[in-house]
């Protein structure tokens, strides 16, 4: 549509971001854009309606995406935290960074074969969403689809993750 075109327009691109030779992608300007914001909202859902029954976010900037989208379907929010965050993790994957590691959790108070609709903001070396991806299974949900406002493409994303949906195609 031409509200998601416009709304691909506002990410803007700041070179050497958090390191030097990194091009990073900075969604604050579609963020701020209520059409944007609206827009992106629910193609991120339109996939995937009736098949969850809630939507998880992964820290920081899924958290902003899958709030929207949960408001926006009817449905609660269960959040993917860093590790240390959570007062009563229950559940805890560890996964490869570029350099290094991290870790993410999560609750397991939802019943056991609750359907969750995962959203980030970003797929890049899929690290971050197969590792939620675990951590769901984990605690005995169920993803019942992958979505992200774009994939940075070249990095092995799409071959680790599978199925997934794309707001924004490069
Ligand atoms: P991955 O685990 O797929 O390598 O990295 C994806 C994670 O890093 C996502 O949670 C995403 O927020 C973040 N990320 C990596 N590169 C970018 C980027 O250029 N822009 C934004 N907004 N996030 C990025």
């Amino acid at each position: 549509s031409p509200e998601l075109v416009r709304a691909a327009g506002l990410i803007r691109e700041i070179p050497d971001y958090p390191e030097p030779g990194i091009l990073f992608r900075d969604i604050t300007p579609l963020l701020t854009d209520a059409a944007a914001l609206k827009a992106t909202t629910e193609a991120l859902l339109a996939p995937f309606e009736g098949t969850f029954d809630v939507v998880a976010g992964i820290e920081a900037r899924g958290f902003i995406l899958a709030g929207a989208a949960a408001i926006a379907a009817g449905v609660g929010f269960v959040p993917i935290r860093k590790a240390g965050k959570l007062p009563r993790p229950a559940a805890s994957v560890d996964y490869a960074l570029e350099y290094g590691t991290a870790t993410i959790e999560m609750h397991d108070d939802l019943p056991a074969g609750t359907r969750m609709l995962l959203i980030d903001d970003v797929l890049a070396t899929g690290g971050t969403l197969a590792a939620g991806r675990q951590l769901v299974e984990q605690v005995g949900c169920t993803v019942s689809g992958i979505s992200v406002l774009f994939e940075i493409e070249g990095l092995g994303g799409r071959e680790l993750i599978g199925d997934l949906h794309t707001v924004f195609h490069s």
